[in-house]
């Protein structure tokens, strides 16, 4: 299933202000369609060079390391126990991953695999079951129970499987960015299914728009923005299982974020949330962190973080209504600013 995005990329605005001067660089834009989701790519470069070849051949690695959908993929067979020595790649994000687990109390887990196929949200269909199981599946999920111990994955239990879906998108939109770098490009825009990641400032001095989008009742409602941000040099993620759940018969729905106190999907009233953090990667975990915690918690936390701004939108006690937080640091931005 291709994901729907909850932000917007302006790219009318994006160009608006770009003169024509002769020698300024030339705007490409790569779209195509990676880890089940849709990417887009908007770069400036000084020669019009198109970058597509170089970014496949990353995406084409990242997945050979981190697929959650390749039996073959280095995670795949260390969630198997056919094989502990990471790559690089899985260090970095297994590294990042534990960090965040530690500084969010756990909230972040990516041990919580086996939960998520439990409820439906990973290989299998949900288990009839799911809930009787719960307790004895908290049993491998911890992460405290893996570790890295030079160079290979070590596991308190064999049972424990790790899952960096919510993680990998983040990274690997920074790992574009980074390729762009590395060919002299500066100033671009990374969009991995909602999830960005930005370089410095467009040529004409202006920063990257992204509209950030309005919650809708249904899954295939349109999408609708009311506040857009402005970023340069940052990561930005958003969680949120407004577009992502299912209904039980009693109607019940269950979101595809497990918090890992309880083994069960969260639901509360936060409905979705937007973070901005120095990176992508950082961005995407906490992001999901955000929605286990729910609003009080979640909101505290990056008060008392400089790095990281967040913009939280949460249901009301009226019905189909909705309101939201935008943390301190954060300036939103309307139709009349533009
Ligand atoms: P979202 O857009 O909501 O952030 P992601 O795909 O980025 O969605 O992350 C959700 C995925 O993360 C789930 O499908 C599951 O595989 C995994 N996940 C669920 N709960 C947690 C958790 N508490 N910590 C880490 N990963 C989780
Ligand atoms: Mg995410």
């Amino acid at each position: 299933m291709l994901m729907k995005r909850l932000i917007f990329l302006f790219f009318a605005l994006l160009m608006a202000g770009c003169g024509p001067l002769d020698r300024e660089p030339e705007m490409i834009t790569i779209r195509g369609v990676v880890f089940g989701t849709y990417y887009t790519i908007i770069y400036y470069d000084d020669d019009g060079q198109n970058y597509q070849e170089p970014i496949d051949s990353l995406f084409r690695d990242f997945n050979r390391s981190l697929s959650f959908y390749d039996e073959n993929s280095l995670l795949s067979r260390i969630n198997r126990n056919e094989e502990t020595a990471v790559d690089d790649y899985f260090a970095v994000v297994f590294r990042r991953s534990q960090e965040i687990a530690e500084e969010t109390d756990g909230a972040f887990d990516v041990t919580v695999f086996p939960l998520v196929d439990t409820w439906g949200f990973g290989y299998s269909d949900r288990s009839e079951i799911a809930a009787e199981k719960v307790d004895s599946i908290l049993d491998f999920v911890g992460y405290e129970k893996v570790w890295l111990d030079d160079g290979h994955i070590r596991k308190a239990d064999e049972r424990v499987q790790l899952d960096f879906n919510a993680i990998a998108k983040g990274y690997a939109a920074d790992l574009v960015g980074k390729l762009l770098e590395s060919k002299g490009v500066t100033s671009y825009l990374v969009e991995l299914g909602g999830d960005l990641c930005a370089g410095a400032e467009k040529p004409d001095g202006t920063q990257w728009r992204i509209g950030l989008e309005v919650p809708a009742a249904e899954a295939d409602a349109p999408q609708e923005w009311e506040y857009y941000v402005e970023i340069t040099t940052q990561g930005l993620a958003t969680s949120g299982d407004y577009r992502r759940y299912y209904e039980d018969e009693d109607g019940l729905r269950y979101s595809h974020t497990i918090d890992p106190s309880t083994g069960f999907p969260v639901g509360h009233h936060l409905m979705s949330v937007s973070v901005f953090a120095p990176d992508g990667m950082s961005a995407d975990a906490y992001a999901t962190a955000f929605m286990v915690m729910g609003l009080d918690q979640a909101t505290d936390f990056v008060e008392n973080r400089e790095d990281l701004e967040a913009y939280f939108v949460f249901a009301t006690d009226e019905p189909e209504a909705f309101s939201y937080y935008a943390s301190s640091g954060l300036e939103l931005l309307t139709r009349d600013d533009l």
